[in-house]
């Protein structure tokens, strides 16, 4: 277990925030106005189940503050399907001891202070809401990688659907042909069977095999080739692999598209593992130029010419961010 980082700590509230993931769950205690004072990061498999990991959070938040006279809420992200009517995991893929725990009455046996149970993706969209001052205005944070995550912050509160599946843009219908890619769902035509990682990956080796290994960029001939390789190549000028990546752009811009056709959101952002490295590259800036244009091209002036989308900028600590204000929101209603 890696020790607690220290930071300079005031008096105020503070709040445990918690993201479990499949490799690791991420603490963090939070001041007020969403600042993350310390953080610590352990294995997931360290742990038997929620009921451990949120003791060892409450232990990570006494050690650090000394006691946990200051901790006024506890914040869950979860990822998969969160069901908000028993707050419990319905499907997720590696969590086994996770699911279908009544996860928000474990949180509150554990502790005496307003708890929250959050989707992760939800989580990140509340910390980036509050990030950018957006008050009331909405916002939607997309995820880029395996799978096509989004979360939904309209206003200070996320959407999570009547079912825990509000926002699930990876699952919605890109090519409506009957012989459309497959969702790893298993339905056809979704925008993860297009522009999730593996099918950018699968699109490109595909493009890529008319090609002599010799006549391929250096980063396209590893015995395993990623998106990160593909956004390397298409950076030093190998115009197959650019067309890939602005081919991805166009489905994520249609999906995106439908969904701000949908809710009118002020703010997409885009996170995650697939980003062609963001503003920092000329791919990752032309990639986000050509979702821009995809979304233009396919909503009504009133809501594309409107509608600010960039990079997300949190990064992968918007989940205990997240989870801590949602738990901040709970102490508000009580
Ligand atoms: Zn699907």
């Amino acid at each position: 277990m890696i020790e607690p980082s220290h930071a300079s700590a005031g008096s105020h509230e503070r709040y445990l925030g918690i993201d479990v993931g499949g490799t690791t769950i991420k603490y963090g205690l939070v001041t007020e106005d969403g600042k993350i004072l310390h953080q610590q990061s352990v294995a997931t498999t360290d742990f038997s189940g929620p009921k451990s990991a949120v003791q060892y959070g409450l232990e990570f938040a006494r050690l650090t503050e000394g006691n946990l006279n200051h901790l006024a809420g506890v914040g869950l992200a979860v990822p998969g399907v969160l069901d908000t009517q028993t707050w419990s995991l319905k499907e997720v893929v590696n969590l086994p001891h996770w699911i279908d725990r009544p996860l928000l009455e474990i949180v509150q046996q554990e502790t005496n202070v307003p708890s929250a149970v959050i989707n992760d993706a939800n989580a990140a969209a509340l910390a980036e809401h509050k990030h950018r001052q957006l008050n009331t205005q909405t916002l939607a944070l997309v995820t880029l990688g395996t799978g096509i995550g989004c979360g939904l912050a309209i206003g200070e509160q996320d959407l999570s659907g009547d079912h825990g599946c509000a926002g699930e843009l990876g699952h919605v219908t890109v090519d409506s042909s009957h012989d459309a890619s497959r969702c790893n769902c298993g339905k056809r035509g979704h925008l993860e069977a297009y522009a999730g990682a593996p099918a950018v990956v699968a699109r490109a080796i595909n493009a890529f095999t008319p090609w002599e290994r010799e006549a391929l960029p250096l980063s396209l001939r590893q015995p395993k080739i990623g998106t990160r390789e593909i956004g390397v190549a298409a950076e030093e000028g190998f115009e197959p692999a650019r067309q890939i990546i602005l081919e991805t752009a166009k489905y994520l811009g249609v999906a995106i598209g439908m969904m701000g056709q949908i809710i009118d959101p002020s703010v997409v952002l885009l996170g995650g593992a697939m980003t062609f490295g963001g503003n920092s590259r000329q791919i990752g800036r032309d990639f986000l130029s050509s979702i821009r244009q995809s979304v233009r091209e396919s909503t009504l002036k009133q809501v594309g010419e409107n509608l600010t989308i960039e990079y997300a900028s949190l990064g992968n600590t918007a989940g205990i961010a997240g989870a801590a204000q949602a738990a901040q929101h709970k102490g508000r209603e009580v």
